[in-house]
């Protein structure tokens, strides 16, 4: 039996989830000890304190690792105590280059937090090569893309962009949430760091609050292990073990939720009291030959959708759903919807926001798994109610 030759289904339900030898439960315990009993002074066993490690998390990690591809896994606190660990590797003077199309929070680690060590942040369209290569300089120490992008779903090329970053010398990292390891593996495109808020879909279930990154490179791992253990944004056990159920049902979760997605996409497309869709899987968008290459199996369960709509009417959408529950996150089974431009990127500063395509009238939709009839039914009658003159 040879772990490496089980599929990815297989996986995520049995890598680093071996049952308990103590008493033969088919779930792997969860640990809650903070501390663990050393037989002799001075000689440690794999566990001594639970922020340097714990069994719970480690489990995680491992799942986490086979599924990406990965050497190993750091679990954190969230998604942002991840990324923000990886930031910690620059100095004062160093340049990170990031995507245009980020998550808000992200943008806001880099310009607010990062800045105020002496990091040079820059966002650049990752989709477009010549902007990119343009943009790197000798201090750009860090590239950080998201694929698909956030809120516009823009689609960068992962390989292209790992090999122009690697030719500046920078480190190449993916947020890689909205595409999750069923979708998109970005350490086989040559990234070197890979990024998940687990709050979203490899929790799955809106339980949890969690983060993680995976990477191919032992050395690498070495350095962000000691930053994390240093710094101690980690991941609970109990979130540890809300994860790890929640990564046994991944790759279904995903791709039925990316079905959906795409019929939700194809109809409102062809609404008239919709102005444009936002979404990788139609043939209409920019970056749909690339995801074709890059994705495999679906295209994810987000979507976004501008209203023929002002600020105040596109409010009123996301305010009358029924089954679609206004709130920010994603990746759960429950449909959400919200307005980027009052919610998830509210802090963005306005004037950023117009140059990058975030409008009044867009609105996010992260698709559960919900029947479809059911949620075209409820935005149906959403866009009907808000939109009536
Ligand atoms: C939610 C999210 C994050 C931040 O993760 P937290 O777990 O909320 O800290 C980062 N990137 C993306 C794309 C996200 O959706």
């Amino acid at each position: 039996m040879n772990e490496e030759n089980w599929s990815f289904r297989t996986r995520a339900i049995h890598v680093g989830q071996a049952n308990d030898p103590a008493t033969g439960a088919v779930v792997p315990p969860l640990h809650v000890a903070s501390t663990f009993v050393q037989h002799h002074a001075g000689e440690w066993r794999e566990f001594d304190y639970s922020r340097s490690g714990n069994p719970t998390r480690k489990a995680f990690e491992t799942t986490l690792a086979s599924l990406e591809g990965g050497c190993g896994a750091l679990a954190f606190a969230s998604g942002m105590a991840a990324t923000h660990c990886v930031t910690m590797l620059l100095e004062a003077g160093d340049h990170i280059l990031a995507g245009a199309d980020i998550y808000g929070g992200t943008y806001r680690l880099l310009h607010k937090i990062c800045s105020r060590s002496g990091i040079e942040v820059t966002l650049v369209d990752t989709t477009n090569p010549a902007a990119l290569e343009q943009a790197f300089t000798p201090k750009t120490q860090l590239l950080w893309l998201e694929s698909p992008g956030n809120p516009l779903m823009s689609i960068t090329d992962l390989k292209a962009c790992a090999d122009v970053g690697h030719r500046h010398g920078a480190l190449v990292g993916v947020d890689s949430t909205f595409a999750t390891p069923v979708l998109t593996r970005p350490l086989e495109h040559g990234i070197d760091v890979v990024m998940h808020s687990a709050t979203k879909y490899l929790g799955g279930h809106s339980d949890m609050l969690g983060g993680a990154l995976v990477v191919r490179d032992p050395e690498l791992l070495k350095r962000l292990y000691y930053t994390q253990n240093a710094t101690g944004a980690v991941m609970g056990p109990l979130e540890a073990f809300l994860g790890s159920r929640g990564m046994k049902t991944l790759d279904l979760r995903v791709r039925e939720q990316s079905r959906t997605a795409l019929r939700l996409a194809e109809t409102l497309a062809g609404d008239k009291r919709v102005a444009k869709v936002f979404y990788p899987g139609l043939k209409s968008h920019p970056g749909h030959s690339i995801a074709v290459r890059q994705m495999v199996g679906g295209f994810g369960a987000m979507l976004s959708f501008e209203v023929a709509g002002d600020f105040t009417q596109t409010k009123r959408v996301c305010e009358s759903t029924k089954l679609f529950q206004l709130a920010v996150s994603l990746g759960a089974v429950e449909s959400l919807i919200e307005q980027p431009a009052s919610m998830s990127h509210a802090s963005y500063d306005p004037a950023d926001r117009k140059k990058h395509g975030i409008n009044d009238g867009l609105i996010r939709l992260s698709v559960g798994l919900e029947e479809f009839d059911d949620l075209w039914a409820d935005l149906d009658q959403a866009l009907a109610a808000a939109l009536k003159k």
